[in-house]
């Protein structure tokens, strides 16, 4: 069958959740590693080109951008209070911080929803069938 997952015995599947999480945030499939997890910016593939996982069945939704702000907030909101209480004016702190946070999330967007695919098809959520290595069963 063409269509037909390669069974755990002849792919590399990741030793445990954050190996899987690396390698989602690398873009590439977080079950063999081998292949690309994208075919656009934000679009997964529909299956790995290698081993055949079916990656149309993820639903990150909208939580890859819910991270993301959370993360480049927390980032920034350190930077926001010290030119503010260092006299840089409220307009130019706003001028530097949005173009500097706009590109923080779009850089981060991708690895991120990359991660959380990963983390979905680790724990085994929604439609994935949860796998484990054989020398690696504990959930
Ligand atoms: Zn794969």
């Amino acid at each position: 069958m063409p269509h037909q997952r390669l069974s755990p015995e002849l792919i590399q599947l990741p030793a445990g959740w954050l190996p899987a999480l690396f390698r989602g945030a690398k873009s590439t499939c977080p079950r063999c590693g081998e292949a690309a997890l994208f075919r656009k910016w934000l679009k997964p593939v529909d299956r790995c080109e290698h081993c055949k996982q079916d990656w149309s069945v993820q639903q990150a939704d909208d939580f890859p951008a819910y991270i993301g702000i959370f993360v480049v907030g927390h980032l920034l909101a350190p930077v926001v209070i010290a030119m503010i209480s260092g006299g840089v004016s409220a307009w130019l702190t706003l001028a530097i911080i949005l173009p500097v946070a706009v590109v923080l999330l779009l850089t981060t967007l991708q690895p991120v929803k990359g991660a959380v695919i990963a983390f979905l098809w680790w724990q085994g959520i929604g439609a994935f069938k949860q796998e484990r290595r054989e020398d690696n069963l504990e959930p």
